[in-house]
């Protein structure tokens, strides 16, 4: 590297605690949390508070802490390997750094840098690993965020993936030789197979999914997650797509994903957009399912992302049909279809009391022929209908339900991208709806929601729809549509 990286001036390293006795001096609050952090490992604590308030007294009492209940005095000290001074009093804490430190015995003074012979850090703990933050006094406030985002990176079942992998090392030190093969055994390991297993809360199949491939050395199996990117925003996403993504060899996207949401994957993953757009070069179907099963079959990772949720109009049903077929594991993870964000847009309340207490995920797209869907009786008896890809039929969505007996005053609601910045906001009624279809200005994806529901939403931050009425009436008089 040409640039020179600034030295720490605090040492990470983890200190030996099984059994150990740990002393914390003080009866308040600042015990109380070094009490809690160093509860977390299996050290002995050994606290001194003549005067215990109540939440430390109920977590001593909790955990079986010791508790010297006397008068500060150093020989209490005695045997410890380290010792924290945390009474909120000065003058105390200064003794206690100075009589640990004349016992050799490691101290930290709450809020002291300067009395400290180490730092705690912040703590993300998946024991048997941890992972300790630490800023030198730059703030526990950062300490805390970069906690709380590493943390949200980590399975929850890390530890016990850590676990397995502690009671497998010595037959894989056995079993295969050091270098190449015992490398790409562990990183099979904790990529492949037993991984997903641990994660699914299958210890057993874990284990027994490890010793096959300690034993047979074969190729990993891949896996696929059908992962919900989430209407748009990024931070729509859930943690464990998150997660997911950062853990993902290869990544499958729809053009409707935003690349923000692509570049939470791995530097180095591969990225495959597969199109689905209008006017955009794209795979079929069939050629997507090909192309998961491959990528299944060359042991791959993969994450295949889908706006919103994967099930709905997600053609998921198909990718999962073809996986099953051919033998490959995978999984599906729940997104915020474009429903649930267009209707947080709008403060609209879908199921609404004594209104409205069915809802209608539907599309536009099979109202050709004669009879109607029984989707459109279900608006007539008040359901909040939800239209996907309805931007190009929404004269046939309209002219139908007005016909089938739905009242052209009926409430809808528009929305074009929404949940992202630049979303814009349309309402008007039924009647209007058709106006839609001859704008052109609307290039983003559309969701469309019917129904008396509507009438509860906000329309502060959205236009009338009938600033296009025209247009939409010329159309709809075109299709005969009656206004
Ligand atoms: N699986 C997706 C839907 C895919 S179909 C989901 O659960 O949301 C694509 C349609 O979804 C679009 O035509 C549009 O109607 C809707 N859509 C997706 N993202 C949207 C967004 N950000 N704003 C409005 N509509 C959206």
């Amino acid at each position: 590297m040409s640039h020179t990286t600034p030295k720490l001036n605090a040492f990470p390293v983890f200190v030996r605690v099984e059994g150990q006795a740990v002393a914390i001096v003080g009866g308040g609050e600042q015990a109380l949390a070094k009490a809690r952090l160093i509860g977390q490992s299996s050290a002995v604590l050994r606290i001194i508070a003549e005067h215990a308030e109540p939440d430390l007294s109920a977590f001593i009492a909790q955990t079986g802490a010791n508790h010297v209940a006397a008068a500060y005095d150093a020989s209490q000290l005695e045997g410890a390997v380290m010792a924290f001074a945390a009474s909120g009093d000065g003058e105390l804490d200064r003794r206690v750094a100075t009589d640990a430190r004349r016992l050799g015995i490691p101290v930290n003074a709450v809020d002291r840098p300067e009395l400290c012979d180490f730092f705690t850090p912040a703590l993300v703990n998946r024991a048997p690993v941890a992972i300790a933050i630490g800023t030198e006094g730059a703030g526990p406030v950062l300490a805390q965020m970069l906690r709380g985002r590493i943390d949200q990176m980590l399975s929850p079942s890390l530890g016990s993936l850590a676990t397995l992998a502690a009671s497998l090392r010595g037959a894989a030190e056995k079993l295969l030789p050091k270098g190449g093969a015992r490398r790409r055994f562990w990183s099979d390991f904790f990529g492949g197979g037993p991984a997903h297993a641990v994660e699914a809360g299958q210890l057993s199949q874990a284990h027994d999914a490890a010793v096959d491939l300690l034993l047979s050395n074969t190729p990993v199996s891949g896996h696929i997650a059908l992962v919900g990117a989430g209407p748009g925003a990024e931070d729509l996403l859930t943690l464990r797509a998150h997660r997911l993504l950062m853990e993902a060899d290869v990544i499958v996207h729809d053009a409707l994903v935003p690349e923000a949401v692509v570049a939470m994957g791995r530097r180095d993953a591969e990225r495959l957009p597969v199109g689905k757009r209008k006017g955009c070069h794209t795979k079929s179907q069939a050629e997507i399912n090909a192309l998961l099963v491959e990528l299944g079959r060359e042991g791959k990772r993969v994450v295949r992302l889908k706006s919103g949720d994967p099930l709905v109009f997600g053609r998921a049903g198909e990718e999962m049909a073809a996986l099953r077929d051919a033998g490959i594991s995978y999984e599906v993870v729940p997104g915020v279809t474009a429903a649930f964000a267009a209707a947080a847009d709008f403060e609209l309340p879908l199921t609404l009391r004594g209104v409205s207490s069915s809802m209608v995920f539907t599309t536009g797209h099979d109202l050709k022929g004669n009879s109607l869907p029984d989707w459109a009786k279900l608006a007539i008896s008040g359901a909040t209908v939800a239209v996907y890809m309805g931007r190009s039929v929404a004269a046939e969505v309209a002219g139908r339900l007005i016909e089938a007996g739905l009242s052209p005053d009926t409430a809808v609601a528009v929305v074009e991208n929404a949940s992202l910045a630049n979303r814009r906001r349309f309402h008007g009624t039924l009647a209007d709806l058709p106006s839609l279809e001859a704008r052109a200005d609307l290039s983003g994806p559309v969701m469309t929601i019917i129904g008396d529901a509507v009438a509860g939403a906000n329309f502060e931050r959205s236009e009338p729809l009938t600033a296009h009425r025209h247009e939409g009436a010329a159309l709809a008089a075109t299709e005969g549509v009656q206004q």
